[in-house]
C-alpha cells in the first residue's frame, strides 16, 4: 500500500507543485506553518533519514542544492527560511517518506 506522499508523487492524489523533475516533487503543505511552506519530496520512497544509505549521498546533497534554488526562485532567498526534516515520533513526523520542509517569508518561530 503506497504511502500518502508515493501517491502524490505518482499523481494518485492532488497536491499544489511548485517545481518536479525525475528525482523530486515540492508541493505547497496542505496546512502551512509559515506563509511560505513548501515540502520537497524525493520521488524514492525513503521512510526517514534514519533510512538513508551510503548510496542516496547525492540524492541528500541534490535535495539541498534544489530547496536553495526553490529558496531563490520563491524570493525567500535574502529575507530568510528553515529548512527542516523530521525525523520519527518524537519530532512530529507524521509522514513516513523523506520529506524536507522548507518555510519563509516571515518570522519563523523559534524551534
Ligand atoms: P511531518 O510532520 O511528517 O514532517 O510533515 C508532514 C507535512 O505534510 C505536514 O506539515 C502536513 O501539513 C503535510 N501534509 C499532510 N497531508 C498532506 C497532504 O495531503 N498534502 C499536502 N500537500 N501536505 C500534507
Ligand atoms: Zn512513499
Amino acid at each position: 500500500m503506497p504511502c500518502l506522499f508515493c501517491k502524490i508523487v505518482a499523481k494518485e492524489l492532488s497536491s499544489t507543485i511548485v517545481y518536479e523533475d525525475d528525482k523530486f516533487l515540492a508541493i505547497k503543505d496542505i496546512f502551512p506553518k509559515a506563509p511560505l511552506h513548501l515540502l520537497l519530496i524525493p520521488k524514492k520512497h525513503i521512510i526517514s533519514v534514519n533510512y538513508l544509505e551510503p548510496a542516496d549521498k547525492d540524492l541528500v546533497g541534490d535535495l539541498i542544492l534544489l530547496a536553495k534554488l526553490i529558496a531563490k526562485e520563491q524570493g525567500t532567498a535574502e529575507s530568510g527560511y528553515r529548512l527542516s526534516f523530521n525525523i520519527g515520533k518524537d519530532s512530529g513526523q507524521t509522514i513516513d517518506h523523506l520529506h524536507l520542509h522548507l518555510m519563509g517569508k516571515g518570522q519563523l518561530p523559534l524551534s
